[in-house]
């Protein structure tokens, strides 16, 4: 399958990584949008949040014990974070495998639509 994220699964393609479990990788993003960007994703390719399915719960939640995690690794879980899913084209969802992106590290701008 032609996806960039199982291609950092797989080792093919490199990646700075933050953490690993059997199921959830954590790295960091490529062009940091914050002093800290890291993605969290399922090692199973999920195209999008639209295809998560029941079998899915456990990673799901695996995803968010790897977010509070990685929040501590990184020394922004008091200081605070932002967890973010973009889905399909209005959110602007550039790689086609579920992931969250945590972004913290400074005062985050609010959000807009
Ligand atoms: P999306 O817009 O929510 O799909 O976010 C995709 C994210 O993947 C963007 O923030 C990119 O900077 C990031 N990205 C793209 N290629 C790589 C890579 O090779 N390593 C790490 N992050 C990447």
């Amino acid at each position: 399958m032609d996806c960039l994220f199982c291609k950092i699964v797989e080792g093919s393609i490199p990646a700075k990584v933050l953490m690993e479990t059997d199921n959830v990788l954590v790295f960091h993003d490529i062009q940091p949008a914050a002093p800290v960007h890291v993605l969290i994703i399922p090692k199973k390719h999920i195209a999008s949040m639209n295809d998560v399915t029941a079998e899915d719960l456990g990673v799901i939640g695996e995803m968010h014990q790897a977010a509070q995690q990685a929040a501590r690794k990184l020394g922004v879980d008091q200081s605070g974070y932002r967890l973010i899913n973009n889905c399909g084209p209005d959110s602007g969802q550039a790689v086609h495998h579920l992931h969250y992106h945590l972004l913290g590290g400074a005062k985050l701008g609010a959000l807009t639509g």
